[in-house]
């Protein structure tokens, strides 16, 4: 249940539905209704009163906070008919909360700590309002706070081991997701699409921006028997779509570029004029990214293209430096500037005025530049502004990654050479 009037008048997404039974899915919880509801005690209440009619596990999100709106705890003690008590421990969590950030309660908290008679308070890390759980006549049922970040560690660290312990019959679903890119979707799609025909393991591809996923998940009682089922279709997929597969689960295109830049002791440097540093951003999203990124430059205008990169004037003025010229000499410039292996550019335009006859809007050049001389594409992609940065980001990733891999076959002493 989703609880929040803001979510029935339309005003966000409700975010904390879908996360919440994409990973009861998992977990072997088959989720049978949802429903979203107002701030509203008595309509609450019966909602209540109905779920706990019907299902095993009832679990609801939003209204946990200290103002009067926020009614759900007591509108599931009423539905169970238990009382709210003031809870020592969850007050003193919450104490240390506003202790170690130097802040002290209001009264209004207190309300915070009222939990359902027998219930179990769960600890809130990321904010003030405790989640709460109570087992009663074999159903479970529970509140968690509607702030997605921290609903998410809530659920992970409180509710999930949880419902493991209180129903011991769930069967989970075992899930490997590939990663993949430079491929579009509909040949992902040709070239496993007998394989997309399996109930158990299921295999779906998913499209991002400039990236696909292959979900593969198998479910049995046996969880071994679940990972064999699931590794033998990955092995299948990773054997038709290696050239673009980079990693699987967690992995981003920017942790597989630095995993490659780390091992073999490379260092990067990016020039970034249509995406703005996004480029630099998602390379330092990675932990450890300070052993192999040494610098990145947003270099916006002519003059800074000029002047700090060497980028000759003829490029400058041709397009308004969005062509391959520049493009090669952002790269090889920023190159030589930080004194690192490799370096990274894009220029285009990302609307959405703007563009000229030859380059329109949503051009975007990329060049990846290192010992063995630089190479360059150009893209042309449609959507808004943010679009085009973003989709122009993940194609850089994209090229850099190629190139390392690219590198990591050739074989020792041959060079390629400039250009493509
Ligand atoms: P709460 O005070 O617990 O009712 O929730 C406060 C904030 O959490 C809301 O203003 C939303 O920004 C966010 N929120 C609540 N419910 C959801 C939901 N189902 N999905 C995503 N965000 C939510
Ligand atoms: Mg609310």
């Amino acid at each position: 249940m989703s609880v929040g009037t803001e979510l029935l008048l339309g005003e966000i997404t409700d975010t904390n539905a879908q996360y919440i039974s994409a990973r009861l899915r998992e977990i072997g919880v088959s989720v049978y209704r949802r429903e979203t509801l107002g701030d509203n005690r008595s309509r609450l209440t019966g909602a209540f009163r109905e779920a706990l009619g019907r299902a095993s596990l009832v679990i609801a999100t939003g209204g946990l906070g200290p103002t009067d709106d926020d009614v759900t705890a007591e509108c599931l003690a009423a539905a169970l008919g238990l009382p709210l008590e003031f809870h020592e421990g969850a007050w003193e969590d919450m104490l240390e909360w506003y202790r170690v950030r130097g802040r002290t309660p209001s009264p209004g908290d207190r309300k915070q700590a009222m939990i359902i008679g027998g219930g179990i308070p769960f600890r809130n890390k990321v904010g003030t309002a405790p989640g709460q759980a109570i087992l009663t006549g074999g159903k479970l049922a529970c509140v968690l706070p509607g702030p997605p970040r921290e609903m998410i560690p809530m659920f992970e660290e409180h509710l999930v081991p949880l419902i493991q312990s209180t129903f011991t019959d769930l069967v989970p679903l075992y899930i490997k997701n590939l990663k993949l890119t430079g491929i579009p979707e509909v040949k992902v799609g040709e070239m496993i699409r007998d394989l997309m025909d399996s109930a158990n393991p299921t295999v779906a591809p998913y499209a991002g921006r400039g990236e696909i996923r292959i979900r593969i998940a198998a479910g049995s009682e046996d969880l071994a028997e679940a990972r064999k089922m699931v590794a033998q279709v990955a092995d299948e997929v990773k054997s038709r779509l290696r050239d673009y597969i980079y990693g699987e689960d967690d992995d981003t295109l920017e942790s597989a570029v630095g995993e490659i830049m780390s091992r073999r002791g490379l260092s990067i440097a990016t020039a970034e004029s249509v995406t703005g540093g996004l480029v630099a951003h998602r390379l330092t999203n990675v932990p450890g990214s300070s052993r192999y990124f040494k610098m990145g430059m947003v270099a916006y205008s002519p003059a800074i293209k000029a002047t700090c990169l060497g980028v000759p004037d003829e490029a400058i003025w041709k397009d308004e430096a969005v062509n391959e010229e520049t493009a090669v000499s952002m790269a090889s410039g920023v190159r030589t500037l930080a004194g690192a292996k490799i370096g990274l550019a894009t220029t285009g335009f990302a609307g959405p005025t703007g563009g000229t006859e030859k380059e329109p809007v949503g051009t975007v050049y990329v060049a990846v530049s290192d010992e063995d001389g630089t190479e360059v594409e150009r893209f042309i992609y449609t959507g808004s502004r943010r679009d085009v940065k973003e989709y122009g980001a993940g194609r850089a990733l994209y090229v850099l990654w190629r190139r390392l891999k690219r590198s990591r076959r050739k074989p020792q002493g041959s060079k390629e050479g400039s250009g493509q």
